[in-house]
């Protein structure tokens, strides 16, 4: 993937993301459409084997947090650039409302005990951020408490790359007609009915909070140890090329290696 991909959609520390000016619906960093099918395709094996090496080596881990609103593609993307990675090297976490236990800890505690063993790749399905999110949009705790937390989360993340984990986070944006359209296609389609929440209706008319949410969490928290990307998510092909494109790089970069035995194979038969 050429330089310029992968960085095209990182966020410096400090950037304004704009979102609103932002074309949702851009996928101009891929000219033809199937071979960015190909390509992820392709990516998606490679992320499978460097996946391997680094069970192997078992000394780091790789966390992939996703963000965005209800129907902005996090299933998705999952399903399509890990449907190759094998399973023992995955663990995927849901981040839904918090359970009693959870708020009697801090907002970190459930988000730190679903972090990735080394050796692994850890997804987060939603994340900590729901915490200056939702939980900022709807006014879940204290201003002041709130506004505590991108530092916190700062140095939450900060400790986890120094330990031993790469941190990459994907904000999956979309345009508010796309999700229209999808919403609607939820309550249209049988086997997608599932996925409608009533409480999906409440959060869109809250749209433009949720938006400037996201925009101070882009600006805050984009790290040079954990930086978030935007990514245009009103097609999924592109998004699903984006994110693998960026996983497979940056799995690479790593570069885990299988590690040498400290013995001789020639010293043993297996008879
Ligand atoms: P879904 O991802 O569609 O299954 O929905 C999960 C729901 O849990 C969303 O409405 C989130 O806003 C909500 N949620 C996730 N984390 C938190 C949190 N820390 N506080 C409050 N609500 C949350
Ligand atoms: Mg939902």
């Amino acid at each position: 993937m050429p330089n310029n991909l992968l960085s095209r959609f990182r966020m410096k520390p400090g950037d304004r993301a704009n979102l609103g000016k932002r074309d949702a619906a851009d996928a101009s960093a891929f000219p033809d459409r199937k071979a960015a099918e190909l390509q992820s395709a392709k990516d998606g094996a490679v992320i499978n084997e460097l996946q391997d090496k680094l069970y192997a080596e078992g000394k780091r881990a790789l966390l992939v947090v996703l963000q965005g609103i209800d129907t902005a593609g996090k299933d998705g993307t999952v399903r399509h650039v890990f449907s190759q990675t094998g399973p023992l090297g995955v663990t995927v976490t849901a981040f839904g409302v918090p359970s009693k236990q959870e708020l009697d800890h801090d907002f970190l505690w459930r988000a730190h005990l679903a972090c990735p063993r080394r050796g692994t790749i850890g997804i987060f399905n939603r994340s900590h951020y729901e915490d200056v999110l939702v939980g900022r949009v709807r006014q879940l705790a204290p201003k002041k408490v709130i506004e505590q937390r991108y530092d916190q989360i700062n140095a939450f993340e900060k400790m986890l790359v120094e330990n031993g984990t790469t941190i990459l986070k994907f904000m999956l944006h979309i345009s508010k007609e796309e999700q229209g359209e999808r919403l609607q296609a939820r309550l249209d389609e049988p086997e997608s009915r599932w996925k409608f929440n009533p409480g999906d209706l409440e959060d869109r008319k809250l749209w433009d909070d949720y938006q400037q949410a996201y925009e101070l969490m882009l600006q805050k928290c984009s790290t040079d140890w954990a930086p978030w990307h935007v990514i245009p998510a009103d097609r999924k092909w592109a998004r699903n090329a984006a994110v693998a494109a960026i996983v497979r790089a940056t799995l690479e970069a790593m570069d885990p290696r299988y590690p040498k035995p400290d013995w001789n194979p020639k010293d043993f038969k297996v008879e």
